[in-house]
């Protein structure tokens, strides 16, 4: 019985989303998968600037912290402001205190004329020059010491060249890449495209509707599955290492576990939360500094699947890092003023708001 965790992680995450609740409704209502793309997501990530990133990813990382998340493996988009995006989550992160792989997420979907690649059932023919700007982003951040990997947004909206080029300068820089794989049946020839390319080290989220094997670790994201209704990605049949992401709807990690466990059970009743307790604990296979921190919570049965699976709403009460600083006392973050964030994020969602 313990009452104390290291500190989780967040194994896919989209900072750049958290101003995006309460958004205005979208021109037409979605009613599948690509077209929650393109009136949510791809309207949102164009509109951001980098002032508004910085709070979006002050947000995100406060609110992970106050979850007892210490470490975020972090996907990013925003063609509109990329040079210089991913600097500007790793300084937000590393003022509230929580740990951060940055990646910039390349795409061809936004053509050179800055039109949207309109066919749906082919890829986009070549490489445009937001795809090279992103690995660009990729490479000079990583270059400079930043913890990052490459980013794809996903093979659907990339050129064969384009991911050829991502997969590349990863390997050139020592990183993996960090992929959104065939999260929905738009993008099912994933597993084709990417099977030459992918390797040990890369990071594949979602793989809901993925057709074979690849290389890499599966980043499962069950709230947003449901979300979105892409199906349920049954992590358990494969033999990749498998951990847990957000996907960019907050980092409360004990919350994802429940929602894994509940989803696995759902497809299966025979299911115990001792596998969705290993996809959580496989966190720190990525991020294995996080194992460092110490989250002390409000529930003495913190170590327990069975006792967590079954216990919402646990709270995280304090966060130490392991030379005894306190990023988290009592609930309240020690490096920011929890309530300037805030208000913060709030000035610049509305800004964000008033473009979209
Ligand atoms: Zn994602």
């Amino acid at each position: 019985m313990s009452a104390t965790t290291p500190g989780l992680v967040c194994g896919h995450h989209h900072l750049y989303s958290a101003l995006a609740r309460g958004m205005p409704a979208p021109p037409q209502q979605p009613t599948d998968f690509l077209s929650i793309l393109q009136q949510v997501w791809w309207r949102l990530d164009a509109a951001l600037d980098l002032e508004m990133l910085r709070w979006s990813a002050m947000l995100g990382a406060l609110e992970a912290l106050q979850c007892g998340t210490t470490a975020i493996i972090d996907h990013h988009e925003g063609p509109n402001a990329i040079d210089g995006s991913l600097q500007v989550i790793a300084d937000a992160c590393e003022e509230v205190g929580v740990r951060v792989v940055c990646a910039y997420g390349v795409t061809d979907r936004w053509q050179d004329d800055g039109t949207l690649w309109a066919d749906e059932h082919v890829p986009p023919p070549s490489m445009t020059d937001a795809a090279r700007r992103g690995i660009a982003e990729c490479e000079r951040f990583v270059a400079s010491g930043g913890r990052g990997m490459v980013g794809i947004h996903a093979a659907f909206t990339c050129s064969d060249e384009t991911l050829v080029a991502a997969a590349g300068a990863a390997h050139d820089l020592g990183v993996g890449v960090h992929v959104h794989v065939a999260e929905g049946s738009i993008d099912a020839a994933a597993g084709a495209r990417l099977q030459r390319l992918a390797t040990d080290d890369w990071l594949l989220v979602h793989c809901v509707h993925l057709d074979r094997d690849l290389p890499g670790t599966i980043a499962h994201n069950p709230r947003s599955n449901m979300n979105n209704a892409v199906g349920y990605a049954r992590p358990a049949r494969r033999a990749n290492a498998v951990v847990l992401g957000t996907d960019g709807i907050g980092a409360d990690m004990l919350e994802e576990f429940r929602l894994a466990y509940v989803a696995h059970r759902a497809d299966d009743v025979t299911a115990s939360p001792d596998a969705a307790w290993r996809w959580l604990s496989n966190g720190w296979e990525l991020m294995p500094e996080a194992k460092t921190d110490t989250v002390t919570w409000n529930y003495d049965h913190v170590d327990s699947p069975w006792h967590v699976a079954f216990t919402p709403g646990i709270r995280a009460i304090d966060v130490r890092r392991a030379g005894g600083e306190v990023l988290l006392h009592d609930g309240t973050p020690t490096r920011v003023d929890a309530n300037e964030v805030v208000a913060k994020a709030a000035e610049q969602a509305a800004r964000l708001f008033a473009r979209l």
